[in-house]
């Protein structure tokens, strides 16, 4: 599933073919995506694309009228490509840019979605999410005060769009190990030192991931080729039954926000 960091590598990737062109026409082929592709995008005709940016798992693409936002849900993508590349099943959206480059998305499971807003401070989807990790908002003070009173385990904590965006299920097994937090332990029992902790951790991973994210940025101009999401170096997260890096005991599992979650019995304490 793409995270965070590949949807900031897909927007870095991409933005070289679209900023500072127009759009010529968006051709949608399947509207049916996880929502309906908004019907404004197939009238779009002659925009100039302005900027993108990403907000949690969204890419945003700004035109000066307004804003085309994409997700790529479970298994979606995007590559530049022109117009004499063969069309795959799975490629379901063309943004066809007047500098003869397309910029194609494929989504084999169509949990996907692209739509359109006039404006983005009203945009329903981005009411209620919290702040951007990577931003300096989200320290251990603000994380610590969030904490507070919260009875639920820490790792649905974290994985919680309105306490923070974008620490999906493998960056939160993989934090917590590095925090030695056991993904059930009470969030409201969370020192502020801890508190501390993760925040640097989930930093720290997240702009790691982005970095390594870097070395695939050519994998956007592959027609054939998908860019892959990234091959992470993991510490616990899928390892039920290996040694622990730390202390050697057997990795367990259980499930927690509905999601597997991987810990050592030794190292992460409740
Ligand atoms: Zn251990």
């Amino acid at each position: 599933m793409p995270e965070l960091p590949e949807v900031e590598t897909a927007k870095n990737g991409i933005t070289p073919y679209l900023e500072g062109y127009l759009i010529e026409k968006i051709i949608v082929r399947q509207p049916k995506l996880r929502w309906e592709v908004s019907p404004q995008l197939a009238q779009i005709s002659q925009q100039k694309i302005t900027a993108l940016s990403r907000r949690a798992k969204y890419l945003i693409i700004h035109t000066e009228q307004g804003y085309i936002i994409g997700h790529f849900g479970m298994s979606g993508s995007v590559r530049i490509v022109s117009a004499r590349d063969p069309v795959d099943k799975h490629d379901h959206l063309d943004i066809v840019m007047n500098n003869g480059k397309i910029m194609r998305y494929n989504d084999p499971r169509r949990f996907g979605a692209w739509l359109w807003s006039a404006n983005l401070d009203e945009f329903h989807l981005f009411l209620k999410l919290g702040p951007e990790p990577l931003f300096d908002e989200f320290n251990a003070e603000y994380l610590f005060k969030k904490s507070r009173k919260k009875q639920t385990p820490v790792k649905n904590f974290l994985m919680d769009n309105s306490v923070v965006v974008g620490v999906g299920n493998i960056y939160a097994n993989e934090t917590l190990f590095m925090c030695g937090l056991h993904p059930e332990k009470i969030t409201a029992k969370l020192t502020k030192a801890q508190c501390a902790l993760l925040v640097e951790k989930i930093k720290q991973e997240l702009k790691r991931a982005i970095e390594q994210g870097g070395t695939t940025l050519k994998d956007f101009l592959q027609p054939d080729g998908r860019p892959g999401y990234f091959a992470q170096e993991l510490q616990i997260y899928g390892k039920k039954g290996a040694p622990c890096p730390n202390c050697g005991t057997k990795i367990e599992s259980l499930v927690v926000a509905q999601r597997n979650s991987y810990f050592c019995p030794k190292c992460q304490k409740k």
